[in-house]
């Protein structure tokens, strides 16, 4: 999982470079840093489809708030920016033709033996044992769902998020650069592989939905920690406001020489501050209630070899099976996914009495056993 929030600091890119460049890797293009930015080499389809050079660059320019992409070849220079040409076109490409790429990798070196290792030094299955059963070299396949997600309250925020899938398993996978940097990569031509199964896409559209709502969660925590410490300032401000003013109105009261008419209108105020405030305080909860807002911006299959892992799991007298992957991209063993809500785990327990897959936090009541 990458993520690059538009207030981390490391980063003087703009969002929609961030998303230019991310686009064009996670693409095929080999991106080069530059001092005054980046350089592009873009696979022939790609710059075709983008109605780009095979080269260009991105320069910050004279205006970091106006970052152009350069085509050397053509000599014309195209801003990006939200809402400008390219990059409606680079999202319109990705979310319209999902998947629009697919990438191969090859592998020199994978992994043999020492599997019961790998696996306990990831995973920890607290009510159950596990064993290897089988290994074998297979080919798998990974699905990356590059989404832009927005948050607005009083400030906003926004970002890029890659949510990893195994296809086979669809375990949700951490910390996989899928920029596949340093790996022998090919872009096959969409009739040189098999297209994605729609039923295989259905099975994990739930999932991506769960991955996202977790995701987006963890990368907004600061934002709504800041938003919610900012609401019980302005309510406890508001409070003591209207505190003050009720104590001075209170006291008003006590002058002599008012009228019953103004000793009424003043009461009359004074009942009203409740409300007033109640009023006030809700204002204060739209300001800083947070809306989220996401939307797909490119699809990526990732066709690898791995291994496969057959383990049985022993608790007590009773057995059952899991399917297991060695990931030669993150060089570690995948995550089991949750059969109660999908997400992906390392810390995996058995339910009483049918050993549904649980991560933690549906370990106490397992879903699958509750839905009957
Ligand atoms: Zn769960
Ligand atoms: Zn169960």
């Amino acid at each position: 999982m990458r993520s690059e929030a538009s207030n981390t600091p490391e980063t003087d890119e703009s969002l929609p470079t961030q998303f230019a460049r991310h686009f064009l890797e996670t693409h095929g293009a080999v991106v080069e840093e530059k001092p005054e930015g980046w350089d592009a080499l873009l696979p022939g389809e790609l710059a075709r489809q983008l109605d780009l050079s095979e080269l260009v660059s991105a320069r910050r320019g004279a205006d970091a708030r106006t970052p152009a992409i350069h085509l050397p070849e053509k000599d014309r220079s195209l801003p990006i920016g939200y809402g400008s040409p390219l990059v409606e076109k680079m999202i319109g490409l990705a979310s319209d033709r999902a998947p629009l790429t697919t990438c191969r990798v090859r592998i020199d070196y994978l992994k043999k033996a020492g599997f019961d290792k790998s696996i306990a030094d990831v995973f920890s299955f607290p009510n159950s044992l596990p064993t290897v059963q089988s290994t074998a070299e297979a080919k798998t396949e990974y699905i990356v769902f590059n989404c832009w997600y927005q948050a607005q309250s009083d400030e906003q925020q926004e970002g890029m998020l890659d949510l990893v899938f195994n296809l086979e398993t669809a375990a949700p996978i951490f910390e996989m650069d899928v920029t596949l940097t340093g790996l022998d990569r090919t872009f096959p031509s969409p009739g040189a592989v098999s297209s994605l199964d729609p039923k295989i896409l259905n099975r994990l559209l739930p999932k991506l939905q769960k991955a996202l709502e977790d995701n987006i969660a963890a990368e907004i925590a600061d934002f709504r920690e800041r938003m919610k410490r900012r609401y019980q300032r302005d309510i406890r401000h508001l409070a003591e406001y209207y505190e003050s003013l009720r104590q001075e109105m209170e006291k008003s009261l006590q002058r002599p020489g008012l009228t019953e008419a103004s000793i009424a209108d003043r009461k009359e105020k004074i009942a009203l501050i409740p409300d007033e405030l109640a009023r006030k305080t809700h204002d204060l909860l739209k300001k800083y209630s947070i809306r989220t807002d996401v939307r797909p911006c490119a699809v990526l299959r990732i066709l690898t070899p791995a291994v496969k892992i057959l383990i049985k799991l022993t608790k007590g007298k009773r057995e059952r099976s899991a399917t297991l992957f060695y990931n030669p991209i993150t060089k570690t063993v995948d995550p089991l996914s949750c059969e109660g809500c999908g997400a992906g785990t390392y810390r995996v327990w058995l339910c009483d009495p049918h050993l549904h897959i649980l991560c933690p936090g549906c370990r106490r009541d397992c879903p699958v056993c509750r839905k009957g």
